[in-house]
């Protein structure tokens, strides 16, 4: 699929759940609250696999790796959306780094997502950024809340930047951002354990409600899920 056409689609999806085409994205709240089947589970993986997804009957489900920056781990969870979406693939588990064409495809799809074209094109107009330098990228993956590689990726891909640019503004970047005034959460996990966010809890509350569970049941899957805090310690939360 050509780059407009992922574009497209990145835009289209944006609109269909009612969001704006080219506004930086909260990720993790925002699709929890508008993709009301989507349960997001982040679990410790090997450092290789990014994460995972599958559909069981309406229920979507996407694995991320708790090791991840929240930069990645967002990354993550917009390429799953594009399996999940506009793909019929029943599982499917992801390395970012893969050549195969569906992965780029997911890649592609992530990183427009997350900064379409031509909000990457207002943000660079509207900074009067002439020539990107460390500043305006770490300022830009700030601004967008995407992570430092996929920033340098987009912009090496579209001849923004040089390959050597690339390889030298791609260290050391925690340390950059926070001298910069930033503070360093895009670099660290969202969440950095085994943990479930998304439709499940709201799933078993409900059966539980409605007397379809009980509540022994009701606990059995929250702590099944890595929700052993809904169970424990109610009164903390
Ligand atoms: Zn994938």
């Amino acid at each position: 699929m050509n780059l407009f056409k992922i574009n497209q689609l990145a835009i289209e999806f944006r609109l269909d759940i009612g969001l704006e085409y080219d506004t930086p994205l909260d990720f993790f709240p925002v699709i929890t609250n508008k993709l009301r089947n989507l349960t997001i589970v982040f679990l410790e993986m090997d450092e290789k696999i990014s994460g995972a997804c599958c559909k069981v009957d309406s229920q979507q489900i996407m694995f991320i790796n708790s090791k991840h920056s929240k930069g990645r781990q967002v990354f993550t969870a917009a390429h799953e959306i594009y399996h999940l979406f506009y793909e019929d693939a029943t599982f499917t588990i992801c390395n970012l780094n893969s050549k195969d064409e569906v992965e780029k495809n997911a890649n592609q799809f992530a990183s427009f997502l997350l900064m379409p074209i031509n909000a990457l094109y207002s943000y660079k107009k509207g900074n009067s950024i002439e020539k990107w330098d460390l500043n305006s990228i770490i300022d830009c993956e700030q601004y967008f809340q995407i992570s430092h590689e996929a920033l340098l990726y987009r912009l090496k891909s579209g001849g923004d930047i040089t390959f050597d640019e690339f390889d030298l503004f791609k260290h050391n970047i925690k340390n950059n951002a926070l001298r910069r005034g930033y503070d360093s959460s895009l670099y660290e996990p969202y969440i950095d354990k085994d943990y479930t966010i998304g439709n499940y809890a709201r799933l078993v509350e409900e059966a539980y409600e409605k007397d379809l569970i009980s509540n022994g049941k009701r606990e059995e899957y929250l702590i099944q899920s890595y929700l052993s805090d809904l169970v424990y310690n109610l009164e903390d939360l």
